[in-house]
C-alpha cells in the first residue's frame, strides 16, 4: 500500500505550467529526497501534497483518501501531513513550548494540559527539553528549526514534508537538524524532503527524485541516482561527467 499516491499531478500559475504530470508513490516508512534546480517545482509539489496549493489535474491520495479541493478535506489533510519550511515560522511572542502547544489547541482542539504534555515530550524528542520556556530569539537557528519539527510532530502526522529545512541555517547548525531528521527516519517516519544535502540524501534516503522543469526526470535508489545518473540534466545538476 502507498501512503501517498501522486498520479499525473498538474499545477499551473497563470500561463506557466509548473508541475507537468507528476507520478510518485510513497510507501509507509519511506524516506525520499527531492532534488533539482531552483524553479523545477519541488516546493510546489510539496505544497500540493499538503493542500497548500490546489492541483489543476491528476490526483493525490493520502492514506487511501483522495485529496479533494474543499476546505474540510484540506484541513483534514493538513492534520495528517506535517510540513516544515526553510524559515521556521515560529511565533516570536510565544515560547518554544507555547509554539508547540498552539497548533494543537487551535487546529486539533486538544485540551491545554494534554497539548502541554505533548509539547514537553516532543521538545525532548528533538533534544530541547530544557528550552520549553525560551523565546525564539533566545534560540539558535538550529534550535528554532528543531522547535518547528517538534511542533509538526506534536500533530502526530502520518508523514512529514520537509522543504529545505537546513538551507537558512549557518553551516555549523545544519548537522543538529539533520541528526533529528535522521532519527525520525530511523524510527520509521515517512519523509519526503527537498534537500541540497546530497551526502545526507545518499546516507538516509531510500529513493531520490530528481525534478527538472516540472517533471520527475529521474528516480531511483541513491546509489543509482548519484553514481549512475542516466540523463545529461542530472549529470549537469550533480556536476559530474
Ligand atoms: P523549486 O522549489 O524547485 O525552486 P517552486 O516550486 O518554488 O520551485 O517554483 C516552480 C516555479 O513556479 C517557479 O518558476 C516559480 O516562480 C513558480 N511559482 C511558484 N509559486 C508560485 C506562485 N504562488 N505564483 C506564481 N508562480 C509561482
Ligand atoms: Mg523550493
Amino acid at each position: 500500500m502507498s501512503l501517498i499516491e501522486i498520479t499525473d499531478v498538474r499545477k499551473s500559475f497563470g500561463q506557466t505550467e509548473v508541475l507537468k504530470g507528476i507520478d510518485l508513490d510513497v510507501k509507509p516508512g519511506e524516506v525520499i529526497a527531492v532534488i533539482g534546480k531552483s524553479g523545477s517545482g519541488k516546493s510546489t509539489l510539496l505544497r500540493c501534497i499538503n493542500g497548500l496549493e490546489t492541483i489543476d489535474g491528476g490526483s493525490i491520495s493520502v492514506a487511501g483518501a483522495q485529496l479533494l479541493p474543499d476546505e474540510a478535506h484540506l484541513k483534514a489533510l493538513r492534520l495528517k501531513v506535517g510540513m516544515i519550511f526553510q524559515q521556521f515560522n515560529l511565533f516570536p511572542h510565544l515560547t518554544a513550548g507555547g509554539n508547540v502547544i498552539l497548533s494543537q489547541t487551535v487546529v486539533k482542539k486538544t485540551p491545554k494540559r494534554e497539548a502541554e504534555a505533548m509539547a514537553r515530550k516532543m521538545l525532548e524528542r528533538v533534544g530541547l527539553a530544557e528550552k520549553f520556556d525560551a523565546y525564539p530569539d533566545e534560540l539558535s537557528g538550529g534550535q528554532q528549526q528543531r522547535v518547528a519539527i517538534a511542533r509538526a510532530l506534536a500533530m502526530q502526522p502520518i508523514a512529514l514534508l520537509c522543504d529545505e529545512v537546513t538551507s537558512a541555517l549557518d553551516p555549523e547548525l545544519v548537522a543538529e537538524v539533520l541528526a533529528v531528521v535522521r532519527e525520525l527516519a530511523a524510527e520509521g517516519m515517512t519523509l519526503l524532503m527537498v534537500t541540497h544535502e546530497m551526502k545526507f540524501a545518499r546516507d538516509v534516503c531510500s529513493r531520490v527524485v530528481f525534478m527538472h522543469q516540472g517533471r520527475v526526470h529521474e528516480i531511483g535508489r541513491p546509489e543509482e541516482v548519484f553514481a549512475r545518473p542516466k540523463t545529461p540534466e542530472l549529470r549537469q545538476f550533480l556536476g559530474v561527467q
